[in-house]
């Protein structure tokens, strides 16, 4: 499969199987702290990255045999609302596979334009980040590419929050130093207050990402986030679940398919891995272990443990 990963143990969607539309690393913004790295592509214009009929062949192929799924979501190595196929892929899926939840991780830059948010309308969740309304918090956070500006991030999601009918999930992540200012989480509970999100996601950084000086938030410091959007349902986003009914939707022989496809779109730790795909230590050391004596793996050590990532090809 080239375009399915997983599925994996989402912390926030239970078991999901993951679409990928753009190649690594395609984006409209290129966040300090994304996971995936740096963008090697900066771009705003959508694009069929991938074969539309590919992806769907997949998807066919893939859910014929109604594999038990929490969420089918598009996500990946970039943002996938620059592939111009996303409204037909997701309209197979609600035509043809109905039983299933299908999630949209954005970073809503696009949503300014009418025909990415019609795209989009048949989705049952869309997750949308806004991590700053000032623009120069936007712009140190988000290194955005040109025309992308945190005003027209807003339009786009008020925009979208007019039309959409499904579950709409606010996330912000924070940078501390950055975002976390009184006046720039004022500015983000009045954004939510137009947007009204279904809940208000606080997220910060819990693996490497894209620049070293981007640290994590503590508990008590998002505690303290939280207390400016009282009046909405926020979650501060926790660990993922445990083993379990992974086992069923994932066969041990895939294991190292899936270990490779997690670790090349985020880095994890073993007990991440173990947590989002259902295996136990041993079992993924024994994968890891495989990969290290290919010289496939990169290796970060953080406060939270030592993180496991695909070396990236330039
Ligand atoms: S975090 Fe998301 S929006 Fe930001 S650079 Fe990474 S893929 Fe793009």
């Amino acid at each position: 499969m080239k375009h399915l990963f997983g599925p994996v143990n989402s912390r926030r969607l239970g078991i999901s199987l993951g679409i990928d539309l753009v190649p690594f690393k395609t984006c409209s913004l290129n966040c300090v702290y994304c996971e995936c790295g740096k963008t090697s592509k900066l771009t705003t214009s959508p694009a069929e990255f991938a074969s539309t009929d590919e992806v769907i062949a997949e998807l066919r192929m893939y859910l014929d045999s109604l594999p038990r799924l929490d969420a089918i979501t598009f996500s990946g190595s970039g943002e996938p609302t620059l592939h111009s196929g996303i409204g037909r892929i997701i309209d197979v899926i609600k035509d043809e596979f109905p039983g299933y939840t299908v999630v949209v991780l954005t970073n809503g830059t696009l949503l300014w334009r009418e025909a990415v948010r019609r795209s989009l309308l048949r989705a049952d969740i869309i997750v949308p980040s806004l991590d700053a309304v000032s623009e120069d918090a936007f712009k140190k956070i988000a290194r955005p590419a040109p025309g992308v500006t945190a005003k027209r991030l807003m339009d786009g999601l008020v925009g979208l929050r007019d039309e959409f009918a499904g579950k709409l999930l606010l996330e912000i992540f924070i940078v501390p130093g950055v975002n976390d200012t009184d006046a720039e989480l004022r500015l983000l509970a009045e954004a939510c207050g137009r947007i009204r999100p279904e809940r208000v996601q606080i997220n910060s950084l819990d693996r490497p990402g894209a620049e070293k000086w981007v640290e994590p938030l503590s508990a008590e410091g998002l505690e303290r986030i939280k207390g400016f959007f009282q009046g909405f349902a926020v979650d501060i986003i926790g660990k993922p679940g445990t083993r379990g009914d992974m086992e069923l939707a994932r066969k041990k022989s895939d294991l190292t398919m899936a270990v490779t496809a997690t670790i090349e779109r985020r880095p994890s730790t073993i007990d991440d891995l173990c947590r989002a795909l259902g295996a136990s230590a041993g079992e993924v050391e024994t994968v890891i272990a495989g990969l290290s004596s290919k010289g496939l793996l990169e290796v970060n050590e953080l406060r939270r443990g030592t993180f496991y990532s695909i070396k990236k090809r330039d």
